[in-house]
């Protein structure tokens, strides 16, 4: 598959060569002229590497470089500075804030290639790594480290751009009785099941995550309160019928769910994962088996 390179260069001629120079190499390329767009195409966009020039229009390559390295989603995201500025004190600055290169602009383009390849063949394999330590083992969805640092993403991005999303915790109900009654094999076969159910049934944009033990957390982009309800009343359905395909059917089984939308309000992910919690614990109550949604009023 064809690695992607993300160029941050405001310089036009410059844009251009690179662009010619790394697409004859069967590169993909995303241009950015400016910093704060480089980041909405890095949250949006994989990229497998990013080539960045110092000079920018609004924040700096420094800047940029160190915003990077703070998101730790882009752990393993190679930063190439590729600049005419190229002072000793500007080559250190730059790796000190995590670049993982810094080359000096040149017509003659095959030492960049040769890094170029060299950082993309390093990016694969940490990224193995990487990615192992994002998953759940059991189920192979998400794991909650994962999950809290798409969600404090996704506030950002929440706060920034007024995009819509929601939050939803999913409990199996009386769990514990299917180990007691099954043995705790059985009680990981219906954790991976009802995994699986819920996979098919949100979209691929959507994060799943299992919070812990019988406990699952779902991250539903661009989605309002209605369209949150309405995915997980078909998770539950699913899930709760037997009429399912028949290894995914999990007889029997039931879940309750609490459903949160982001708004202004939210301070943090806690504030949200709060609200969540609240209305799947009313869910509970309320005797198991449905959906409830967090009111403004169960604050107080
Ligand atoms: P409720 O309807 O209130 O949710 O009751 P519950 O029985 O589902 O909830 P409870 O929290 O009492 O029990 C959850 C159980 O999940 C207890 C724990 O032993 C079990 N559990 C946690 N992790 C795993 C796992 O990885 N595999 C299996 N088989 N069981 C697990
Ligand atoms: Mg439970």
């Amino acid at each position: 598959m064809k690695s992607t390179i993300l160029i941050i260069e405001d310089n036009i001629k410059d844009m251009q060569f690179l662009k010619t120079t790394l697409e004859r190499e069967n590169y993909k390329i995303i241009c950015a002229e400016n910093g704060e767009k480089a980041f909405t195409v890095l949250s949006k966009d994989k990229a497998d590497l990013v080539i960045l020039d110092i000079l920018l229009p609004d924040i700096d390559g420094f800047e940029v470089c160190r915003r990077i390295r703070e998101n730790d989603l882009l752990v393993s995201m190679p930063i190439l500075f590729y600049t005419s500025v190229s002072t000793i004190n500007e080559k250190l600055i730059g790796l000190e804030v995590g670049a993982a290169d810094f080359l000096t602009k040149s017509p003659d383009e095959r030492e960049l290639l040769v890094r170029i390849k060299n950082l993309l063949n390093a990016k694969r394999k940490i990224d193995k790594i990487v990615n192992l330590s994002f998953y759940d083992e059991l189920t192979d969805v998400y794991n909650r480290r994962y999950f809290q640092q798409r969600l404090r993403d996704e506030c950002d991005r929440g706060r920034r751009y007024k995009n819509n999303f929601c939050c939803a915790l999913l409990d199996i109900d009386y769990f514990k009785t299917i180990n007691d009654n099954f043995g705790h094999l059985a009680g990981d076969r219906v954790l991976k099941n009802v995994a699986k159910i819920m996979r098919k049934n949100i979209r691929t944009s959507d994060i799943i995550c299992r919070y812990g033990g019988d406990e699952f957390a779902l991250l539903l982009t661009e989605t309002d309160l209605n369209g949150a309800y309405a995915t997980a009343q078909r998770v539950r359905r699913f899930i709760g019928t037997s009429e399912t395909e028949k290894d995914d059917s999990v007889p029997g089984i039931t879940i309750s769910c609490g459903i949160t939308a982001f708004s202004e309000t939210i301070k943090d992910t806690n504030d949200l994962m709060f609200q969540a919690d609240k209305a799947l614990y009313k869910a509970k109550q309320e005797g198991r088996n449905q959906i409830k949604t967090y009111a403004k009023e169960e604050s107080n």
